[in-house]
């Protein structure tokens, strides 16, 4: 490690313990970012880093709601402002029992590299509970809704912080809070994205992330003269990313697999066609079910629970040329990273954010894999967002295909200034300093210009 990416983390640990994550996240980036450094000193004279690893505003307050027994619960919820330089504060809310401020800052510090790649107009932000949607009554979710936006209404606004979706916060929970919004605020504005179609949502929104990952997964495999068609993928999680990851897989003429959920996987070694996806998208989406209930319905695939004490997870163990991990972060530790290679695995496009830990990563980087990381390969969901307040502020929406063509161009253009990056900076293929380094120029400079902000 060098002496510069040393001093940074000896400062994030001392600031900021307790927080793993949150390290994790500015360590991978510092390393790309201290190519930059040695080669323009003015950044770290005027300590652009330093400053970019310290939240522009945090917000943590109380969330009290009562459930159907007139029980009475509270949570915490939070709001990380990160970096406005180049845009509003833009971002998910993410409902999920293991939220805390360290996972909140990774994702918010993420989400500013991510969405200054997408070309757009968007600073970074992340949002959330530690409220677990599973298993509550659509009331209590409504309830719980309606009292996170009590409090969230006064800090966010069209122009100020815009939040959208994630793990725990899909279609349903976004109107729950757009209603609270719009009755404390008397206004109709573009301040969540993720709405729904007749209400200022867009199009191609909800599947925006999982075929953004799909569509970048392809622009690496046009490098080597590939494509996607016959192709067998791993994919796992059963979210809204990965639904929509495995649609575009079959669009593109591949086969996914495997979907999982925190409980366990299914391998459906003939292939997830699209009566088997539909299944699944009523079975989650709607019924709110369990993805174990797949092989109880279709008895050619195999379920097995996944125990998070296990030192692998065993979806990634299968025969397979590309993984497409869409659950969460940390999913792929290094065994599951040598156990893809060993399956034969050499495509990898992050859907999820941060999924695989570091010396996955490094073993990637290792054995050529093309290797996506999260904040380019998923960067689809946001630039959507950001197409979401361009059509809210002219109050024109545009159509599928428009959005879809404008997506596409969005993730090809991710994937070129990656590239672009990497070999400016000495290292051709290196998806991780293109991502980085790409997103932290573009911030980088806007912060010079505006002075010591
Ligand atoms: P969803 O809540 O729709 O789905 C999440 C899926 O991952 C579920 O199947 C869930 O299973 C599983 N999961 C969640 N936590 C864990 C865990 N700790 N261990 C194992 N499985 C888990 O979320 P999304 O699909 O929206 O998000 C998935 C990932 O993609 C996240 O990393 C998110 O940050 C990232 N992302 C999402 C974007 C979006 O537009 N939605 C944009 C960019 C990135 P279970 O139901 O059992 O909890």
């Amino acid at each position: 490690m060098s002496t510069y990416v040393e001093e940074i983390m000896a400062y994030v640990q001392e600031k900021n313990p307790g927080e793993p994550e949150f390290h994790q996240a500015v360590e991978e980036v510092a390393q790309s970012v201290v190519l930059v450094m040695d080669r323009y000193p003015e950044y770290r004279a005027a300590k652009i880093f330093e400053r970019m690893i310290e939240p522009e505003r945090v917000i943590l307050f109380r969330v009290p709601w009562m459930d159907d027994h007139q029980e009475i619960h509270i949570n915490r919820g939070y709001r990380i402002e990160m970096n406005s330089a180049i845009g509003p504060y833009k971002g998910g809310l993410r409902f999920h029992p293991s939220v805390n401020l360290g996972i909140l800052k990774f994702l918010a510090f993420e989400q500013v590299y991510k969405n200054s790649l997408t070309s757009l107009p968007m600073g970074g932000g992340k949002g959330g509970s530690d409220f677990d949607p599973k298993g509550k009554s659509k009331n209590e979710v409504m309830r719980f809704c309606q009292s996170f936006m009590d409090e969230l209404f006064r800090h966010i606004g069209p122009d100020t912080d815009v939040p959208a979706g994630d793990i725990g916060v899909g279609g349903r929970e976004i109107g729950f809070m757009f209603g609270q919004y719009k009755r404390l605020r008397n206004e109709f504005t573009g301040v969540l994205t993720g709405k729904g179609l007749n209400w200022g949502g867009s199009l191609i929104r909800p599947e925006a992330t999982g075929f953004g990952a799909v569509y970048f997964a392809a622009e690496m495999l046009a490098t080597r003269n590939e494509s996607l068609e016959g192709k067998v993928c791993l994919v796992s999680g059963s979210g809204n990313v990965a639904q929509f990851t495995v649609e575009k897989i079959l669009d593109l003429g591949g086969k996914a697999v495997t979907l999982s959920d925190s409980s366990g996987y299914i391998y459906d070694e003939t292939g997830i066609d699209r009566d088997k996806l539909d299944y699944v998208k009523l079975l989650k989406n709607a019924q709110r079910g369990r993805i174990a209930e797949y092989a109880d319905k279709y008895k050619e695939a195999v379920y097995t629970p996944i125990d998070p004490a296990m030192d692998h997870n065993p979806l990634w163990n299968h025969k397979a040329s590309c993984a497409f991990p869409s659950a969460t972060q940390n999913e792929i530790n290094a065994r599951d990273a040598r156990n893809l290679l060993d399956n034969g695995v050499y495509v990898v496009s992050e859907g999820a954010n941060m999924p695989t830990e570091k010396p996955g990563v490094k073993l990637f980087l290792e054995h050529g894999v093309l290797y996506g990381p999260g904040k380019a390969a998923n960067a689809g969901g946001v630039a959507v967002s950001g197409l979401e307040m361009t059509q809210n502020s002219m109050r024109l929406p545009w159509t599928r295909d428009e959005v879809d063509h404008r997506l596409q161009m969005i993730m090809k253009n991710i994937h070129k200034t990656c590239r672009d990056v990497a070999e400016k900076f000495g290292t051709p293929g290196n998806y991780v300093n293109g991502a980085n380094i790409g997103g932290f120029l573009k911030v980088a400079d806007a912060m010079l210009d505006q002075g010591l902000v």
